[in-house]
């Protein structure tokens, strides 16, 4: 389920931008498409690819491409062409320093690819002119800022103006923050939507680590069947993590209409009313983290329930 801003443009669809990368690839006759290539060639940015599949290694998954190098392709990419990368996302961020998890999520090479050549992170860093991750300043991350933007957002009730943001001091950072970081406050909802609209991770996110595969003859599985200690057991059949990321909550507060499902009370009609998302079969009790078992209460109604998730 998507939402939209208001007067918000339609949404690009995955499978239009999928079928960009393919016809690329083709028309490039290439195997493995970088994402420097295809921002060449390509007709989307970076920021949607991201903002829907997650990294560009995804994307590459998705479209049925090769999405490695080979050793070959590997050993043809010059340092310089690693260094002019990082420092393009070093200045995106606004930061003197990159960390291996922005790489990540921000390059045009594989993270990994880096190290086999670097050994070290922080000398690949200072090989490029930047500062070690160590002794980096703390910057205010994208994602702190969409938490805030969230946050902001359901306080309110509704969409918040960048008025709300000037004259009211809901806002942990300045407009000029959000501004100088996504350039405008237009631009910084638009982005948030982008956020929370990616298909990437969005209802079983975390689920990975708690997963057992059931024919697994492993030692684990051995431990969890002769184990009778309930938690562990209990563990092994659950899919989903208690934690409700900030995009699933804001989508279950967005479906709800920032309105406590149970009084109707809503902070657009009454700003001191806190909202809180709720797991209707308890999570304790065996309900899942997805949107159909989640609802929207108010402080009241959640505290009134018995069973608090
Ligand atoms: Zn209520």
């Amino acid at each position: 389920m998507n939402f939209e801003l208001n007067e918000y443009k339609n949404e690009l669809a995955d499978d239009e931008i999928i079928s960009d990368i393919k016809s690329t690839a083709t028309s490039l006759n290439v195997e493995y498409l970088s994402i420097s290539l295809y921002r060449q060639h390509g007709k989307y940015s970076q920021t949607a690819i991201q903002g829907h599949f997650g990294t560009w290694t995804n994307a590459l998954k998705i479209a049925g491409l090769r999405s490695v190098r080979t050793p070959q392709e590997l050993k043809r990419i010059r340092d310089e062409d690693y260094f002019k990368d990082l420092l393009k996302i070093s200045t995106h961020l606004l930061k003197d320093t990159v960390t291996f998890e922005e790489y990540k999520m921000y390059g045009s090479f594989s993270a990994e690819s880096i190290f086999k050549r670097y050994k070290k992170w922080d000398d690949f860093l200072v090989a490029a002119g930047l500062q070690p991750t160590g002794l980096a300043r703390h910057k205010i991350t994208e994602l702190e800022l969409f938490d805030e933007i969230e946050c902001i957002w359901t306080r309110l009730g509704r969409q918040p103006t960048s008025t709300d943001i000037i004259n009211s001091n809901i806002s942990k950072y300045s407009l000029d923050t959000y501004k100088r970081r996504f350039g405008g406050w237009r631009k910084a909802l638009e982005a948030f939507v982008l956020y929370v609209n990616s298909n990437f991770d969005s209802e079983f996110n975390n689920n990975i680590v708690l997963e057992t595969k059931i024919d697994d003859k492993s030692d684990t599985n051995k431990i969890l069947q002769n184990n009778n200690n309930n938690d562990v057991l209990f563990i092994k059949n659950k899919k989903t993590s208690r934690n409700i990321n900030l995009r699933l909550r804001f989508k279950v507060l967005n479906r709800d209409n920032f309105t406590c499902v149970m009084c109707g009370a809503s902070p657009a009609k009454s700003s001191n009313i806190e909202l809180h998302i709720d797991h209707i079969v308890p999570w304790s009790k065996g309900g899942e983290t997805v949107m159909d078992n989640l609802q929207t209460l108010c402080a009241n109604c959640n505290f009134g329930k018995s069973n608090i998730t």
